[in-house]
């Protein structure tokens, strides 16, 4: 074979491959024939939805040990292509026994993860165009359909109207602490923040119950640790304290350090706590800092009007971000994120790049979306998000979030109607903090054996330094008798330790 630009450096095989096809005869790869993908397509449809009607007959996590899954693999890929029906069955038979089962009504650690049949449909039909809009050229509809479901989104959820216009899907909240950060310090600083000398001044602001992407977002911006400032929270809300923020500035201020950002949370990942976001946005304005809000799983609860009070303040939010794959129906990944001004984003990260220039608006009539994020290429997300919205209405996902605080509701007054244990924080979405009122080890005990059953799969967390059990309610498949049962697993397994009952 020729290879442009002279020959093969020694050693390197340049024969051309024995061709394989249907027959194994035929010159080319063998591409799945569109018969054949209808045919095989249908049959995982069949899988997934027979998945789904069997998960509560399944074991929520694996009973498996680190190794046995990959001792049960071949060690190098086929050199030849298999049928796809081996495939499937291989799939079937070897990987999913080994999966924690995320859909699965008994699963109600982490948060939940929601997906629903519209959502997995749109992301079959977004494979299967596989197109992606990383400037408004390369898939105009991609990105015009994903700027009108983001303001869809934000009317839902009452946004205040700074976001309108702002919007863009990203893969998670992580990426957005990212993007929101790179977007302060460009404010704050334009190129010099990249220009450290003899080392960085900025400064970062958060709770010590921020996510830990915070801490992974400083440290991408190319912030130390201790430059993102983890400050105390309120002992009872599990909430920053503002008076705390604003001495924290003053005194970085008085250092000749230069404070650049607030990350304030709606819903923390401990304990659902809430930041007060009016009394942290006067500071922010006051000191002319950007204020991110990461509303990751419980921001979309602003969809119910009762639930609108957690907005307060939201008016000052620079960036707001939420997942809607947690609690809102749309399957991983898909992380909705609005800009008050998305210019400051656009010029912190468009890089220009020659090859895309006969793609790029450079009228900035329509949006570039590979300058509001992390990677170059946009995955067409906004499909998803607009099927789950229209197949379920504003009515039906309301009907879906209330009910997951409704079960929360209810659990946690189980909890506290039996003396053992108690509520450990408070629970104003679908999360519950509780624990035994015993020792942590005790409860680590409780969190083995109640996980170990099969039967339901709850996580922990440390409250006030005491480990915690969280229970979280929000599952696509999750009903009152799954919240039920899992209380008397609990109150069983409790008693069989020796914890009275
Ligand atoms: N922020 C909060 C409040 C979270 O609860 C989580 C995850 O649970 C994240 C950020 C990180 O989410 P992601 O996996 O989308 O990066």
């Amino acid at each position: 074979m020729d290879l442009p630009g002279g020959s093969a450096p020694s050693g390197v095989d340049t024969s051309v491959p024995t061709p394989r096809s249907a027959d194994g005869m035929e010159a080319g790869a063998r591409h799945m024939s569109a018969d054949e993908f209808r045919h095989w397509g249908h049959l995982a449809v069949d899988w997934i939805a027979a998945y789904w009607e069997g998960l509560p007959d399944r074991p929520v996590t694996p009973p498996v040990t680190p190794g046995q899954i990959a001792d049960r693999l071949p060690p190098q890929a086929p050199a030849t292509g298999e049928e796809f029906e081996s495939l499937l069955e291989d799939f079937d038979r070897l990987i999913v026994p080994g999966l924690a089962h995320w859909q699965h009504p008994g699963f109600l650690g982490f948060f939940p993860m929601t997906t629903s049949g519209p959502a997995v449909l749109a992301q079959m039909l977004t494979a299967g165009l596989n197109t992606q809009g990383m400037t408004w050229a390369t898939s105009p509809a991609a990105t015009e359909l994903e700027q009108r479901v983001m303001d869809w989104l934000a009317d839902l959820m009452g946004l205040p109207d700074r976001f309108g216009g702002g919007g863009v899907i990203q893969d998670t909240a992580s990426s957005a602490m990212v993007v929101a950060l790179a977007a302060a310090l460009w404010r704050r600083a334009g190129d010099r923040w990249r220009d450290h000398g003899s080392g960085s001044r900025y400064t970062v602001y958060t709770s010590t119950e921020a996510n830990c992407s915070a801490l992974k977002a400083a440290r991408l911006c190319g912030l130390g640790d201790l430059q993102l400032r983890h400050l105390d929270v309120d002992p009872h809300t599990r909430a920053l304290r503002p008076d705390g923020l604003r001495r924290a500035i003053e005194a970085d201020l008085s250092a000749g350090l230069v404070p650049v950002a607030v990350i304030a949370t709606i819903g923390t990942t401990s304990t659902t706590a809430i930041d007060p976001l009016p009394a942290i946005g006067d500071i922010c304005r006051d000191h002319d800092l950007w204020l991110h809000v990461d509303g990751a799983y419980a921001g979309v609860a602003a969809i119910c009007r009762e639930m609108r009070w957690i907005n307060s303040g939201l008016e000052h939010a620079d960036s707001y971000s939420v997942n809607t794959h947690k609690w809102l129906l749309t399957g991983f990944e898909c992380s909705p994120m609005w800009f008050a001004d998305p210019t400051v984003v656009t010029q912190a990260l468009n890089t220009a790049p020659s090859y895309l220039r006969d793609v790029t608006d450079d009228a900035r009539k329509a949006p570039d979306y590979r300058d509001w994020q992390v990677p170059l290429g946009h995955p067409f997300r906004a499909l998803k998000l607009w099927f789950t919205l229209r197949w379920y209405g504003a009515e039906g996902l309301r009907a879906h979030l209330r009910q997951g605080i409704e079960h929360a509701r209810l659990f946690a007054e189980m909890v506290r109607g039996d003396e053992r244990f108690e509520v450990a924080a408070p629970h104003p979405f679908g999360l519950v903090c509780f624990r035994l009122r015993a020792d942590d080890a005790a409860n680590a005990l409780l969190l083995r054996r109640l996980n170990a059953t099969g039967d339901l799969f709850l996580s922990s967390t440390e409250v006030a330094g005491r480990f915690t059990l969280r229970l979280a309610a929000g599952g696509t498949a999750t009903t009152e008798d799954h919240i039920r049962h899992a209380w008397d697993r609990i109150r069983t397994e409790a008693t069989d330790l020796g914890q009275g009952g």
